[in-house]
């Protein structure tokens, strides 16, 4: 048995047989080299992979044009005629013909070559191309490589644990319940969007065990996955196995005594009641909201819809999703954030900010719906035609500003002016910077509702990157600086007569649960499996 420390990010422990999701679909590919296909074969699979990714290019500008308009699409156009360039194919070919590469290795190759020849021009439109030549020599190895979307991993036909150097939120999201047991991934942070979608999921995950843990597996391989205590064992033994098996005895012992609070009001021992809503990502997470038993779902993470797929949601899509998952919550109310991309999540649909240095503070969530208005346009009708069919409320993402919370409110009544109508919606903001938190006092007689966002407002409190693992033994969550900023806003919240709620990974942490509630704040939430702890724990505080 070889064992490997790692975080436990979401909890639950499971034992079964490794998913190793690896690189090793491009380098097995390198390494056939040709071997086994001739030159002319790779070729010709070089060529129907850059065709297939060429018209998925001319699909995606098509699309943009119509969502974000001609500007922001022009790139897609601008790759796919790239792509037919005769420096780009005959670089390709030479590799494969002269260098005897196979065709992954050659388009790799080939690729960097013209990036780095483009990077050294003196024209600086022609410079900022080599960004895009990475890009179509990405978009042709994903073909080559069995699949065009990025997210197109495939799984055993056995129930697995994934275990892979990293994962993001779009993958994790997508992952298929009933084949993945859990997953074990060699970096990782608890409040990176992918440690937040497992909680949702209620999938055991194990972050941080490191490369080389990951390097030891094989696929098949026996693993036992403990977010329990912290760790990953290969090949597990007798008495590992027997903990776990009493650690998943208990964990049903804990889930049977709180059963009694399903179906009932939250409400503290003085009778103070609060609201317990559940967070989610994709719409079928509104089945997981149900049978967690959420008197409402407090954070839909909507940019989710966007990730991991080649064209941005159309309006009727969206309104169709929306209108579904109103209907599925019965006149509970339903908070769906608007687009919040940007940092770890990076939607290849959506216009490109170009590289930024430093993603966290760039141009991510309301600032992004701001510089790309028709795309908020199209979410902001789409939400207001699905409003008759429910109770839903919307919130804007890392508000700063009174001056950008009145941009995004001006858009939304933009979009109720040009569909002619909608339904009553409730319109709050995410506070999760410093400086919301600061001004709440001002921001509340502009919005109906507050939502705190405890990740960003700790990351950008302590100033520690959340994606970050190595600053792990910094973290403090329950920093003075960060109590003082949410009871700042639950009392601007208060003078103002509106309501806040927590939305961030904190309205979770129990032992801040009686802090909150003293401070006033009336609603949380949380992942669906975490409600009816929480409302015994709020049960028992006087
Ligand atoms: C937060 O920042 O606390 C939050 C809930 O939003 P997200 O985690 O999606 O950034
Ligand atoms: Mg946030």
């Amino acid at each position: 048995m070889k064992v490997y420390p790692g975080q436990g990010v979401s909890g639950g422990v499971c034992v079964g047989r490794a998913a190793v999701w690896s690189e090793r679909t491009y380098a097995e590919e390198d390494s056939q080299g040709q071997t086994e296909l001739t030159a002319q074969a790779h070729w010709e699979r070089f060529l129907k992979s850059r065709d297939a990714a060429r018209d998925a290019l001319r699909t995606l500008y098509i699309q943009a044009r119509e969502n974000v308009g001609e500007q922001s699409a022009e790139i897609f156009d601008v790759q796919a005629m790239m792509l037919e360039d005769a420096d780009f194919c005959q670089a390709v070919r030479d590799a494969i013909f002269a260098q005897r590469l196979g065709a992954v290795a050659a388009v790799r190759r080939a690729g960097e070559q013209m990036a780095a020849m483009l990077g050294a021009m003196q024209d600086e439109y022609l410079r900022e191309r080599a960004a895009d030549v990475k890009d179509i020599a990405n978009r042709v190895i994903r073909h080559l490589t069995g699949g065009g979307q990025e997210d197109e991993w495939t799984l055993p036909p056995y129930p697995c644990i994934l275990c892979a150097k990293e994962l993001t939120p779009a993958q994790t999201a997508r992952l298929d319940r009933k084949r993945v047991l859990g997953f074990i991934t060699a970096h990782g942070s608890a409040t990176s969007h992918t440690a937040i979608v497992a909680r949702s999921m209620n999938l055991p995950a194990l972050v941080g065990v490191g490369e080389e843990a990951i390097h030891a597996l094989r696929e098949g391989d026996t693993v036992a996955l403990d977010a329990e205590r912290g760790r990953m064992c290969i090949d597990p033994d007798e008495t590992v196995l027997c903990e776990m098996e009493e650690q998943q005895a208990s964990a049903r012992r804990h889930r049977a005594a709180q059963e009694r609070f399903r179906g009932r009001e939250t409400r503290t021992a003085s009778g103070r009641q609060l609201y317990l809503y559940a967070n989610a990502a994709l719409p079928e997470d509104v089945e997981a909201a149900r049978q967690g038993d959420a008197e409402g779902i407090g954070l839909f993470r909507s940019e989710f819809l966007y990730l991991g797929r080649e064209e941005a949601p159309s309006e009727e899509e969206q309104y169709r999703i929306y209108k579904d998952i109103l209907e599925r919550m019965e006149g509970r109310r339903v908070i769906i954030r608007t687009l919040d991309i940007g940092a770890d999540k990076q939607a290849g649909c959506l216009p490109q900010t170009g590289k930024e240095e430093n993603p966290a503070l760039g141009c991510r969530a309301v600032r992004h719906s701001l510089l790309h208005p028709s795309l908020f346009l199209t979410q902001a009708k789409a939400l207001l035609r699905a409003s008759v069919h429910g109770r839903l409320a919307v919130m804007f993402p890392l508000i700063c500003s009174e001056q950008e919370l009145r941009g995004i409110l001006a858009l939304w009544d933009r979009a109720r002016g040009e569909i002619g109508g909608g339904g009553e919606v409730e319109r709050g903001i995410m506070i999760e910077t410093p400086a919301a938190a600061l001004i709440s006092d001002r921001l509340a007689g502009m919005v109906d509702f507050f939502s705190i966002g405890t990740n960003d407002l700790t990351q950008y409190t302590l100033a520690m990157d959340r994606q970050n693992e190595m600053l792990q033994p910094f973290l403090q969550p329950h920093h003075p600086a960060i109590l003082a900023l949410i009871r700042k806003t639950v009392d601007s919240a208060k003078a103002a007569g509106i309501w806040v709620g927590i939305c961030g990974e904190l309205g979770a942490d129990f032992e801040l649960t009686e802090t909150f509630v003293q401070m006033g704040v009336d609603e949380l939430s949380v992942a669906p499996s975490q409600i009816l702890a929480l409302r015994k724990r709020i049960a028992e505080i006087k």
